[in-house]
Parts: structure tokens; sequence; C-alpha cells
């Protein structure tokens, strides 16, 4: 398949992209080069490198044979033309928007975003000249009357986390891109393979690799995917190389290709059995509300079937007796583990407020749609049977008082 022009589907890509054995003495696995600096046959060779006339290697911060693989493998996943990995899902989001920004330029973000967003661009970008606000993009109204002359990127999370609330990409691109400002989609929650943002119009898809990419629990990572050959160089020269310093380690570029590798086994999995404790909750009588975008009273359900191919492998709740009831929910769990992060082979649960969100004030969760009894779900790949009888027994703890 390597040297053939027949398209692949994607799984094949997900296994094979970008590798070919008999370039590297037959290996199966591709080569893990930890190298941080590379040997020049001649002083002038280097000199070339440094000013971009060359096309080798030359330090690790700037380009890596095995981080390289990895980028082409997600450009590919995600149809973009390029790719750049970080050490975190934050380095790419915070190299990206850097790379995109500068002082009086304004970003128009939506409601909801995963906590450390938030503080990146409320605590953060404000630093340096850069104004942010924050528009309901449920409503295309309102973000099409948001949108202003400096607005430069528009971002957003879909599915957001932690609330499941999600943003019409195509819709929202259409907007962004009449009054010229470029789009920036978080893709955590999705991957490529329940969503492709840059083939509904989005500029820029962001992951926090961690996640299901790595899909173990056993690294941090993170990646941007570029629609645009000249912002994917400047994120890579400039937001990587200078700004941010947020260089994956080879070894994690590894361990994501592979968890690649079995990326859409785990995530049919994964969201087959979110659908089966969705309507577990969904029918409790212990629940007050159930975020997740399978089910068919959720308020965007057809968006959810438009625009992913599945409906992912978390979900939120609310139960009865607010957060007083979620607390003792979570303490009340014997198989799901009390813990941040998502994405795992292990069913997590955790509790937004407190945790991943707390860098929202009470007010600020209140304005931006973060309730304090909030319960979070990732639901992972143990037998489905045992994750709901273990989500059924804590529930029906939390319901007695
Ligand atoms: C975890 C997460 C991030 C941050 O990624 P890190 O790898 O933890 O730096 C960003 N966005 C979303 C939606 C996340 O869930």
């Amino acid at each position: 398949m390597s040297h053939t022009a027949k398209p692949t589907g994607f799984s094949t890509r997900a296994i094979h992209h970008g590798y070919h054995p008999a370039e590297h003495h037959g290996a199966l696995v591709p080569p893990i080069y930890t190298s941080a600096t590379y040997a020049f046959p001649d002083a002038a060779y280097g000199g070339r490198c440094f000013a971009g006339t060359e096309s080798g290697y030359f330090y690790s911060r700037v380009g890596n044979p095995t981080l390289n693989l990895l980028e082409a493998r997600l450009a590919s996943l995600e149809e973009g033309v390029g790719a750049v990995v970080f050490g975190s899902g934050m380095g790419a989001i915070s190299a990206t928007l850097w790379s995109m920004l500068q002082q009086g330029d304004e970003v128009l973000a939506d409601l909801t975003l995963y906590g450390c967003t938030f503080s990146l661009l409320n605590h953060g970008l404000p630093q340096f000249g850069v104004r942010v606000r924050h528009v309901d993009m449920t409503d295309l109204q309102a973000v099409a009357q948001a949108i202003g002359p400096d607005t430069r990127v528009v971002y957003f999370e879909t599915p957001a986390n932690p609330n499941m609330r999600l943003v019409d990409i195509a819709a929202v691109s259409r907007i962004a891109h009449q009054a010229g400002a470029k789009v920036v989609v978080d893709n955590t929650y999705c991957t490529p393979y329940l969503q492709r943002p840059l083939t509904l119009g989005a500029d820029v898809s962001v992951h926090s690799a961690t996640k299901y990419l790595g899909g173990h629990g056993d690294l941090m990572a993170g990646a941007a995917i570029f629609a645009d050959p000249e912002l994917a160089l400047r994120v890579r020269v400039f937001g990587l190389k200078d700004m941010t310093g947020a260089v994956m380690s080879s070894q994690d570029a590894h361990l994501v290709m592979r968890g690649l590798k079995t990326l859409t086994l785990r995530m049919d999995r994964h969201c087959q059995s979110a659908q089966k404790v969705a309507e577990l909750l969904h029918r409790h009588p212990a629940t007050e509300q159930v975020y997740f975008p399978g089910l068919p009273d959720f308020p965007q359900y057809e968006l959810a079937r438009r625009q992913m191919s599945q409906f992912g492998g978390m979900v939120a709740f609310e139960l009865h007796g607010g957060l007083a009831a979620g607390i003792r929910f979570m303490d009340a769990l014997q198989l799901v583990t009390r813990a941040v992060s998502l994405g795992d082979a292990e069913t997590l649960a955790q509790h937004p407020a407190s945790m991943t969100h707390a860098t929202y004030t009470a007010e600020e969760r209140a304005v931006h749609g973060i309730s304090e009894g909030l319960v979070r779900l990732s639901v992972g790949l143990e037998d489905p049977q045992d994750i709901l009888e273990d989500v059924a027994q804590a529930l029906e703890q939390a319901a007695q008082v």
C-alpha cells in the first residue's frame, strides 16, 4: 500500500500512512529517533539548514523523523495539509493561538471551554493585548452579531468539555470567513475518526493527544492540524520553536502512533458503551439531566447526526440533589475511577466545577454553562455490563439521603 497511489481507508492510514518498512531494515515498527541534534556533512550544509534552503534535520525542537511521521499520519487522518505535534494539548493550543494573534486582535470564543483553555484566553492572552469575548455559539445569529473587524480567531470545542454542547462547524466557519476570521476547533472529544473539522470549513483542528489519540493514559501530547500550509509552517517555526518550545518527546510520538493503530476499534467501543451508560442514566429516576448527543431528546441531536459519525464516549449528567448528590455518586463508585482526564481504557468520573473547570470562578461557571452539580464520565473499555452495574449501584446510593 505504501508506494501506490490508491486511496486507503481511515484505519489503514492510521496503521500505515507515511511509513515503508523496506526503507528501515524491514522494521515493522517505525524507529524512535531520540537524537536531540543531527550531524552536518560539512559546515555549509549546516548553514543552509538554518537559512531554510536545506530541508535536512538539525535540531529536534524544529524537526524529528519520529515526530514528523506522527504529524503526517494525523494530517492524513484529519484531511489537513500539515500537522504539528506538541508536548501537551495546552502546548498545541497556546502555540497555535500565539502564532495567529497580535496586540489589538480579538478572539471570539464559545461560552464553554476546557478549564485551562478558558484561563489561557481570559488571563493569558489579555496580558499581551489580545481581547477575548465569549458568545453562545449554539446561536448562529449571536455569532454573526458578535464578530467584529478585529476578530482574527473564532475558537470553540464541539462537543464542549464538560457540558457536551455542540457547535455547527460548517455554519460558524462560513460566518467567520465572511468576516475575515480564522476558525480553530478543539476536536479532542471526537478524534478525526468521529469528526473532521477541516472538511467542514475550519482552518485548524487542535487536540489533546493525551486523551483518545494516545488512548492509554500514559503520556501527555498535543497536536494541531492545518488547512493552510503557511499557517502550519508559522506555528512550527514560531509557535513551537520560539514561543512555547512545547516539543513532544519521540518516545511519546511512538506511543501515540501505537494508540492510533487501535483508534477506530477503541472509539467504536467507547461510543457503544457510552450510549448504554447515557440511556441508563436517562431512564433512572435519580438523574435530573443527561447530556449526551446520542439521546434522541438531546437538543442538538440532529446536528450531532450531521456532523459526527458516532456520538462519542463522554457523558455528563446532573442528579436530583445537585452537588451533594453528585459527590455521593462519585464516592459510591467502585469500578469507575475518580480521576480527571478522559479517553482512557479505564472509565473515569470527575466533578468539573471543583476539578477540571476550577479555573472559572463560581460566577463564571454560572455564566458559561457549567453547573455546580455536573458529573462527567469518560466511558472506558471495560465490559459494558460491569460499567453499567457500577453506575447503577452508585446512582442508588446517591439517591438515598
Ligand atoms: C485535556 C484537554 C485539553 C488540554 O490538553 P492537555 O494534553 O492536558 O494539555 C484541551 N482541550 C480539551 C477539550 C481537553 O479535554
